[in-house]
């Protein structure tokens, strides 16, 4: 370890020193050659070219068999995917969808489009995953759903969520775009809900560049998607040259999956080991008893690591600029979400009570991007470095922010 004893001397890349990875982070996606063989046959089978080709079905029939759901559509994102969704369970004018104050902008706005309310609801200090405690006082009359979304590597406590939902027949819409390949309880996340959506988006853990599907056991649900989705034409298609890519990309998700959990404990270890400060992982699963709650297990999916950030012992630096210092040592941190009550006017949503917790999310939450996670040990050992290297010269970076603005 003198290597990287040594590179702890050197300065930050932004006060002149050489990054940490000077080539970058990893880029995504990874071009494993079973993609290019897809690819080849799509060529060779024209189905690049068709409405109706070989990969359409197999990778329905893989998707239903990894999820063993009855129903499924695939579309044109993960977007789409929800809004098929919300319409599903018949969101409309004038319902209220109860949301976390925290999550993926798209979901809120899907929500008003529709011309329904958001409802939102806090966090858990202890996870900053959607407080499903809080639920319950947001119920009213208007109620037509629940959405719940994984964040950050978190898991929402389902079944908490769903005695709630049962106990006022509310349909739960999961949100696993986050998460592929995740489960809790030995259950797959994405099929815990009433209706489950996924993204294919470019840096999703499976990706087309573009997609997404909707899952569902739910008979009723299933027939309103279809009413929605097909026109007489399909409304959000996703190609087959899209589908040829997914397939060997599920096929090989457990084996990914298994490797980046195995990555994150590394790490987390080691920024315990190393006593990085104001830096904690949002659910912690590096020891054994913290990987389950109320005695089912916890296995969390990894699109971003998401840590709780505390600028006090960064010497002020603000998340934003923590995360470009370590983007600029070629490591991925990307600030987390703007919580969506700091962002909307009032008129748009609605809230019991104020929203602390979401509001320190919108100041505290930083992501680690995954690709890293499917590299060797050591690119892990390069994140530390950076961590150390960042934390050692943090307050000459707060001048220099402060200097230059
Ligand atoms: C990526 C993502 C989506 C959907 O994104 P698309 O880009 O439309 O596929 C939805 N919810 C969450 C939490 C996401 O991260």
């Amino acid at each position: 370890m003198s290597d990287s004893a040594n590179r702890l001397h050197e300065l930050p890349q932004l006060l002149g020193g050489p990054a940490v990875r000077p080539s970058g982070p990893p880029g995504w996606p990874i071009a494993r050659p079973e993609i290019g063989s897809a690819l080849r046959d799509c060529w060779t089978t024209g189905d690049w070219g068709r409405y109706h080709g070989e990969n359409i079905p197999r990778l329905e029939e893989l998707i239903r068999a990894f999820f063993e759901t009855e129903f499924l559509t695939l579309c044109s994102s993960g977007s789409s995917a929800l809004e098929l969704a919300l319409r599903g369970v018949r969101v409309g004018p004038g319902d209220e969808v109860i949301m976390a104050a925290y999550d993926f902008r798209a979901n809120f706005q899907n929500i008003t489009l529709l011309g329904a309310t958001p409802v939102l609801v806090d966090l858990r200090p202890d996870d900053f995953q959607m407080s499903v405690e809080q639920i319950e006082s947001a119920i009213t009359k208007k109620t037509k759903a629940i959405l719940v979304s994984h964040l950050h590597g978190g898991i929402v406590d389902l079944q908490r969520a769903r005695v709630i939902a049962d106990a006022h027949s509310l349909p739960i819409i999961e949100d696993a775009c986050q998460c592929q390949g995740a489960s809790y309880g030995g259950q797959l996340l994405g099929t815990h809900g009433d209706v489950g959506i996924l993204s294919f988006g470019g840096s999703k853990l499976t990706t087309a560049g573009r997609g997404g599907v909707v899952i569902t056991n739910n008979a009723g649900i299933a027939q309103h998607i279809k009413l929605h989705q097909e026109r007489g034409n399909i409304a959000y298609p996703l190609s087959e040259l899209q589908a040829a890519v997914l397939i060997p990309q599920w096929e090989q998700l457990p084996t990914d999956h298994e490797y980046r959990l195995k990555q994150v404990e590394f790490l987390a270890s080691r920024i315990e080991a190393e006593e990085v400060p104001g830096l904690r992982l949002l659910m912690q699963t590096n020891q054994d008893h913290l990987r389950q709650r109320g005695n089912l297990p916890l296995s969390p999916g990894y699109y971003k690591v998401g840590f709780r950030y505390n600028k006090e012992e960064w010497s002020g630096l603000t998340r934003e600029q923590w995360c470009i210092a370590l983007r600029a040592e070629g490591i991925a941190f990307d600030p987390g979400f703007r919580s969506l009550h700091l962002t909307h006017s009032r008129r748009r949503f609605r809230t019991m009570s104020e929203l602390p917790v979401a509001d320190h999310a919108d100041e505290e939450i930083v992501g680690l991007h995954h690709p890293v996670l499917l590299e060797p040990a050591e690119a892990i050992e390069e994140i530390v470095i950076a961590l150390k290297k960042i934390h050692l010269h943090a307050h000459d970076l707060h001048q220099r922010k402060e200097t230059s603005q």
